[in-house]
């Protein structure tokens, strides 16, 4: 196994202001590009690292070293491949505290929720312990000394695409499933905070993952370009936001890639009267206003039904509690917004709601954070009276800005989330069960929450988003995750006991 790591000293954490390494057949290697992408800490605009877009020259070299070893690492056994995610799965342990403030430099967010970043991915990589039963194939005599018997074969290449929120979670949705089913891998992280799937990687390599299995290409669109012309390349993930999802799926459908595309979101959290009015407020708030509203599954929209309606100012007091800062003051709840554009964009829709005739109850726009004035700073910001019409609903606002639409019935209600585009995520706050089924049975939302306000499965099951957050038909992690990484073999053979096996030519469909 080869040793490139110390605990709290990976060679890929990124020294400030350097250039982020590629990582093409097992070398971490600096780029010959000329481009680089800046990587701005979104607290204090200070250069984090630069992120090369990889050379067209890298790029094949990358999915070429990945063909390379997909010849022998398919051959692994499936307990030598689970192994090497056992060890993974260690490593990740060991150095969770560096990679997560890696996270918070990079990404922004505050240092606890980075630790969750990299947890939930890393619980992705322990469910890999149960590789082998996910890879049992079967088998059934179907006729006198004939069996039919079905094996999970990997892919060959696959390639990943990930987006900023989850710099660690993301990639080892990816990247873990895949190696672990066999394939080998070409990863391109978001070119706004590449290092914790760097970290990642070299604690894989650490982990026992041959040269070559793993590559990691840096870049923007021609990174993604080439991840879907290659013909090496057999498969595409994509997570991140609408516009690029649609193009990957398209453009990796229409070269014949297998892809699953994981979209952009408006996750309803449905407030009935009847709910523990504490326990929802508090659950709306934490799920609306964590991580900056930057998580594809924050409750970003509330439809408060009938007398629940009373409890707003409550939620706009709680908000207003909440503190914007530095992910690195342990009493910041939430910090900066990924970019200067992110955050412009977030307060063009905050002016738009007040134009269209909504009601901002807590401005969160502009707000002092002492220490940091360069920050992407936007604090909690609840807008009442929305309309599905309004500009503020129609898009993702990826951001700590709560909207709050008001239903008379929990009927309507229903009925306002299903014709909602995205179905990624919602929540119904009650204590009826009665409510409770209604919601669960009619609601077209792909992750259901019932008094959980981000119900992210576990890795035991999938991330089930759907309507507009999905394309592709097999889902992320879990069984579908194993799924979309291996196709079936089907094997038919015949081994007679005794006398010979055809004395004539069959000209008719063996039945
Ligand atoms: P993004 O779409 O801007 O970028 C995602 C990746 O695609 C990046 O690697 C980027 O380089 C690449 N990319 C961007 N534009 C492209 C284009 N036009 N053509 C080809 N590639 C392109 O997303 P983001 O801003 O990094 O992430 C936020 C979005 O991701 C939000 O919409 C959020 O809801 C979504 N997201 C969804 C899930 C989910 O599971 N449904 C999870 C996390 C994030």
């Amino acid at each position: 196994m080869q040793k490139v790591s110390q605990i709290g000293s990976l060679v890929t954490v990124p020294q400030k202001g350097a250039k982020a390494k590629l990582l093409i057949n097992g070398e971490f290697i600096d780029s010959q590009s000329n481009e680089y992408f800046k990587v701005l800490n979104p607290a204090t605009q200070e250069v984090e690292s630069l992120v090369p877009q990889a050379t067209p020259a890298e790029l094949k070299e990358a999915a070429k070293s990945a063909e390379f070893a997909f010849k022998e690492w398919r051959k692994a056994s499936v307990i030598a491949r689970q192994g090497v995610m056992l060890r993974f799965q260690h490593l990740i342990h060991e150095n969770l505290e560096t990679i997560a403030k890696n996270i918070v430099n990079e990404q922004g967010k505050v240092l606890s929720d980075a630790r969750g970043d990299v947890i939930r991915g890393l619980q992705v990589v322990e469910n890999l312990a149960g590789l082998p039963d996910y890879m049992l194939g079967s088998r059934i005599s179907v006729a006198k000394d004939m069996d039919t018997y079905t094996v999970r074969e990997p892919l060959g290449v696959v390639g990943g695409i990930c987006p900023f929120n989850f710099p660690a979670m993301i990639p080892l949705w990816m990247f873990p499933v895949a190696l672990a089913t066999g394939n080998t891998v070409v990863l391109k992280p978001s070119e706004k905070d590449p290092g914790a799937a760097l970290m990642l990687a070299e604690l894989a390599i650490e982990a026992g993952i041959p040269k070559g299995a793993l590559n990691i290409v840096h870049g923007g669109k021609p990174t993604v370009e080439f991840i879907l012309q290659d013909p090496a390349i057999k498969a595409v993930s994509f997570v991140g936001g609408d516009a690029a999802g649609k193009a990957i799926h398209a453009g990796a459908s229409a070269n014949g890639k297998r892809v699953q595309c994981n979209n952009g979101a408006k996750n309803h959290g449905v407030i009935m009267p009847d709910a523990d009015k504490e326990h929802a407020i508090n659950a709306l708030v934490g799920a609306a206003f964590g991580a900056a509203g930057q998580r594809c599954m924050a409750l970003s929209t509330a439809v408060f039904v009938g007398e629940s309606q009373e409890w707003i100012g409550e939620v706009v007091e709680q908000a207003s509690k909440l503190k914007v800062g530095s992910g690195l003051d342990k009493s910041s709840d939430l910090g900066p917004l990924i970019t200067k554009g992110a955050l412009e964009r977030a307060e063009r829709l905050i002016q738009s709601a007040a134009d269209e005739g909504a009601t901002v109850l807590l401005d969160g726009r502009k707000p002092t954070v002492e220490g940091f004035p360069n920050g992407n700073f936007l604090a909690p910001t609840v807008i009442d009276n929305v309309k599905p019409h309004m500009q503020c609903y129609q898009e993702e606002i990826f951001a700590p800005v709560l909207v709050i639409l008001r239903a008379d019935t929990l009927d309507e209600a229903i009925e306002l989330v299903n014709k909602n585009r995205y179905g990624n995520g919602t929540a119904i706050f009650t204590q009826s069960g009665a409510a409770a089924r209604k919601f669960e049975t009619q609601i077209e939302a792909g992750n259901v929450g019932i008094n959980v306000p981000i119900p992210v499965p576990l890795p035991m099951f999938s991330f089930t988003g759907n309507k507009a957050s999905f394309l592709g038909d097999t889902n992320f992690y879990g069984r579908s995750g194993i799924n979309f990484y291996t196709q079936i073999k089907t094997i038919t053979s015949l081994w007679r006991q005794e006398g010979v096996s055809m004395n004539k030519p069959s000209v008719h469909m063996p039945t």
